[in-house]
């Protein structure tokens, strides 16, 4: 919707969420990025074409069916291999230590039937473009990591960190979503929008805290996030 993303970056601002790197940078702007990423993992034959409709796959992992090559006519989407056996082990910064078999998650899309990449495929070109260091973000993407553990290890990105937080959900105990027309935060007061924001992550902030300038709120989390 136009408007939106200012909007949501209007929020960020008055909250005192300021971005460390101008200009941002947009997805829409980024194919040929990931067009040369999705090429350097062709070439070395770690992607497959799959025909499989969204129905064939919608129940559980995806079962490898275009793997050795069986794949119907086009348009297909593009899979990654991921490894055929073993686990993925990672530390998560929030969670503590985690453990995903690979034969429990199946291979990830990464060119989508319509061209467009995968978000699976295009999160990860653009951390390693920006130098992110750590990834914080919902733990409704925490098995996602696995395969963005790999494809980044497949394009030769440094390691980096995850932290996954707690997701906030609604009566319905569905997560708040845009999709699902949730309301925007509230920008007025902003304090009160960070102190919701800590309770919801888990953290136990003063009573008060929302009224103090919004630096200092910051400086308040920084300090003692996490800790009981
Ligand atoms: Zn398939």
């Amino acid at each position: 919707m136009p408007g939106a993303a200012d909007d949501i970056l209007h929020t960020l601002s008055v909250c005192g969420l300021e971005s460390d790197e101008q200009p941002l940078l947009y997805q829409s702007q980024r194919t040929e990025a990931y067009e040369a990423a999705f090429e350097q993992i062709r070439s070395q034959n770690l992607v497959y074409p799959c025909s499989c409709s969204r129905r064939d796959t919608a129940a559980g992992p995806y079962a490898g069916t275009c793997r050795q090559g069986s794949h119907g006519p086009a348009p297909w989407a593009w899979r990654m291999r991921m490894p055929d056996a073993g686990t993925c082990c990672f530390t998560d910064g929030f969670l503590g230590p985690q453990a995903f078999a690979w034969a429990s998650l199946g291979d990830p899309v990464v060119r989508r039937r319509d061209e467009l990449h995968a978000y699976q495929l295009a999160v990860v070109v653009d951390d390693m473009a920006q130098g992110i260091t750590d990834i914080v973000r919902g733990a409704d993407l925490l098995d996602a990591t696995a395969w963005q553990l790999e494809i980044r290890h497949r394009l030769g990105g440094a390691a980096v960190r995850h932290a996954h937080l707690p997701l906030v959900l609604g009566p319905d105990g569905r997560k708040l979503s845009k999709s699902a027309s949730a309301e925007a935060i509230s920008r007025s007061p902003p304090g009160a929008a960070l102190q919701a924001a800590l309770v919801a992550l888990h953290q136990s902030p003063p009573e008060a805290l929302h009224t103090l300038p919004i630096p200092r709120i910051l400086d308040w989390a920084l300090e003692n996030f996490g800790k009981r």
